[in-house]
């Protein structure tokens, strides 16, 4: 997608604190950070969200979840950590392209705003 910003970062066209990329994923620090630990996980494939993922390709939501957990573990979060999926305008999401928040470092509250 010729203006989504996240497709930038995953072409390498912006720069991004990379933690992690494969051929299907990538994971950067977010811009503007809600915890000590603010990783955004997101698939190389521009999904405008969580909705626009075909059946097809629902394995690739699975690998998203398993690199969160992953990094949870190499980022030091054995106290806990949230992920979170914001999807349209009452989901608060505010980039069109599907990512999933890793977050923790600090305790987290419920129910979110
Ligand atoms: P959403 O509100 O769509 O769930 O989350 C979008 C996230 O992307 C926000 O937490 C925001 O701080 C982050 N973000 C927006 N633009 C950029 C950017 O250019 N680089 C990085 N690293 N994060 C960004
Ligand atoms: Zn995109």
């Amino acid at each position: 997608m010729a203006d989504c910003i996240f497709c930038k970062i995953a072409a390498g066209e912006l720069p991004a604190d990379v933690i992690h990329q494969d051929a299907d994923l990538l994971a950067f620090r977010d811009l503007n950070p809600q915890a000590p630990v603010h990783v955004l996980v997101i698939p190389r494939t521009h999904w405008s969200g969580l909705d626009a993922v075909p059946a097809d390709a629902e394995a690739t939501l699975g690998r998203l979840l398993a690199v969160c957990r992953t990094l949870a573990v190499r980022l030091g979060l054995s106290a806990g950590y949230r992920v979170v999926v914001n999807s349209g305008a009452d989901g608060g999401q505010t980039v069109g392209h599907l990512h999933l928040h890793l977050l923790g470092g600090r305790g987290m509250t419920w129910p979110p705003g």
